[in-house]
C-alpha cells in the first residue's frame, strides 16, 4: 500500500527565490540518474531536485529491467526478482526464450533510495513544476532560478512548448495491477489481438507480488478491460492499479536552453514500450554534460549541443523499433505465432536480445571514467518536507 508522504498544506512553504547550478524537474528514473551522474563527476554543483511527491512515493512501472543495469547503477538490493525466460504467448502457441541476459523486477521506492543515496549534497523538495521563463522555474511553491534546468518530469514535458496531450499526442498508454501472488518466474507478454488490438499484456512476478497489465500503442483504446481480463486468466485478483501514458518516438532533447531527459525526449524505447533503463542511459549522458559546463569545461551552448547530438545518434535504432511496433499488431496472427516459433533458436535470440540491449548498454554507466563512488546509507524519510540538504 503506497503511503503518501508528499508535503500538504503548511508544511508547503514557499522556496521562491531559491537558487542553484542545476535544477532537476522529476525525480524518477531519468531525473536521479541526471542527480546521481553529476555527484558521481565529482563537480562542486549545487543540485536541487523537484518532484510533486516525495521520492519513491509513487511507482510509475511494473519495473522491470535487464538485471546488468541495476549492477550498473548500484541498485542491486532493490532487486525483488530475477527472471531467467520470457514467454510469448499467442492464440496458436507459445514461446520461451532465454535471452542473453535477465530481467529483473525491483521494488520502485527502495530502488529510489539507492539512487537517492548516490546523488551526494543534493537537495530535494517537493513541488509541482508548471513552466519556466529564462533560467526561472516556476512551481506551486514560487519560482526557482538555475542556470541549468533539466525536465526529467516524465510524458507531459511540462517544459516543453507546448506541452503534449493524449490522445493525440504520439504516446502510448498502460495500465497494470499488483496482486500479491507469488506466481511466475519468466517475464510473460501476451500478443493477443483479442486482449488488446494494437499492443500486449504482460506479467512481470515480483517475489509475492505480480504486476499484470497491458498497454496499447494506439492512445485511443482503453487498457482497463484487457488488464482485467488478463488479470482473471491468470487467476490474480485485479487490485492495486496503476497507469500512466508514455511516449513512442523520440522528442527534441533540448528546448528553450532546457535539457530533457527520460520520458520528457521520448526515450521509452517503442515495440517494448521499456523506458527505464534508456531514462538511466540518456540522464547518464545529461549528467555528464551537466558536469562539464558546472566545472567550467564547456559552456552551456556546447553542453546542449553535445547532449541534442548524442541523443539524434539513437534516432536510428528507435525509428527501427518503431517500425516492429507498426509491424507487428498487423501480422496474421499465425504468422506471428511461427515468427516467434522460428526465432527460438538461440543464435537468433541472442542476437537479437543482444541488439536490444546495445542500443543502451549498461557499460556506458561506468564509461567516460567517472570515478565511482561508495553508495551512501539511504537517506531517512524525513517529516519536514521543506528543502533538504544532505
Ligand atoms: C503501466 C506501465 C508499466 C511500465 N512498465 C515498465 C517496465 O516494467 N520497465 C520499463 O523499463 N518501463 C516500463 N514502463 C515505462 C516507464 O515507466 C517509463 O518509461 C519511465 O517511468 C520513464 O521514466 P522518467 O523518469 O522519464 O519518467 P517518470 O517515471 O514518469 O517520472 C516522472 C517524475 O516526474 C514527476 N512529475 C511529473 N510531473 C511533475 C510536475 N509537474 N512537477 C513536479 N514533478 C512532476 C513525477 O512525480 C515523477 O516522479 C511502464 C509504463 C507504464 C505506464
Amino acid at each position: 500500500m503506497t503511503v503518501r508522504a508528499t508535503a500538504r498544506g503548511a508544511q508547503r512553504t514557499s522556496l521562491d527565490g531559491e537558487r542553484a547550478d542545476v535544477i532537476v524537474c522529476g525525480a524518477s528514473f531519468a531525473g536521479l540518474a541526471v542527480a546521481r551522474e553529476l555527484a558521481r563527476s565529482g563537480v562542486d554543483a549545487d543540485v536541487l531536485v523537484l518532484d510533486r511527491y516525495e521520492l519513491g512515493e509513487r511507482a510509475t512501472s511494473a519495473c522491470a529491467i535487464p538485471t546488468p543495469w541495476l549492477a550498473a547503477m548500484g541498485v542491486q538490493d532493490s532487486r525483488r526478482q530475477e527472471l531467467p525466460g520470457m514467454s510469448f504467448t499467442t492464440p496458436h502457441g507459445r514461446a520461451r526464450y532465454r535471452l542473453p541476459w535477465t530481467w529483473s523486477s525491483f521494488d520502485y521506492r527502495e530502488l529510489c533510495a539507492l539512487l537517492w543515496a548516490q546523488c551526494g549534497t543534493a537537495r530535494f523538495a517537493t513541488a509541482v513544476v508548471s513552466g519556466r521563463t529564462g533560467d526561472t522555474v516556476h512551481t506551486d511553491r514560487g519560482d526557482l532560478t538555475a542556470p541549468l534546468v533539466v525536465d526529467a518530469c516524465g510524458w507531459k514535458r511540462v517544459l516543453g512548448d507546448p506541452p503534449l496531450q493524449p490522445p493525440e499526442a504520439p504516446l502510448s498508454r498502460g495500465l497494470e495491477v499488483h496482486p500479491h501472488d507469488a506466481g511466475g518466474t519468466d517475464l510473460d507478454v501476451y500478443l493477443e489481438r483479442d486482449l488488446v488490438r494494437r499492443g500486449y499484456g504482460w506479467s512481470v512476478p515480483a517475489a509475492g507480488e505480480r504486476r499484470v497489465g497491458a498497454l496499447s500503442y494506439d492512445p485511443h483504446d482503453h487498457v482497463k478491460e484487457p488488464t482485467r481480463s488478463l488479470a482473471g486468466r491468470l487467476d490474480v485478483e485485479a487490485v492495486r492499479y496503476q497507469g500512466n501514458w508514455f511516449p513512442h518516438r523520440l522528442r527534441a532533447a533540448t528546448g528553450g536552453g532546457a535539457f530533457f531527459v527520460g520520458d520528457s525526449a521520448g526515450h521509452c524505447f517503442p515495440l517494448s514500450g521499456e523506458g527505464i533503463r534508456t531514462a538511466f542511459y540518456f540522464g547518464i549522458a545529461c549528467g555528464r554534460e551537466l558536469a562539464a559546463v558546472v566545472d567550467g569545461r564547456q559552456t552551456r551552448d556546447a553542453a546542449l549541443a553535445g547532449y541534442a547530438a548524442f541523443h539524434e545518434a539513437h534516432r536510428p535504432a528507435f525509428r527501427r523499433a518503431a517500425r516492429l511496433q507498426r509491424l507487428i499488431p498487423a501480422l496474421p496472427p499465425r504468422l506471428l505465432a511461427l515468427l516467434l516459433w522460428s526465432m527460438n533458436v538461440q543464435f537468433l535470440v541472442d542476437r537479437a536480445f543482444g541488439w536490444y540491449l546495445r542500443q543502451a548498454h549498461p557499460s556506458f554507466a561506468d564509461r567516460d571514467g567517472a570515478p565511482k563512488q561508495d553508495p551512501r546509507a539511504p537517506d531517512g524519510r524525513s517529516s519536514d518536507h521543506s528543502l533538504r540538504r544532505r
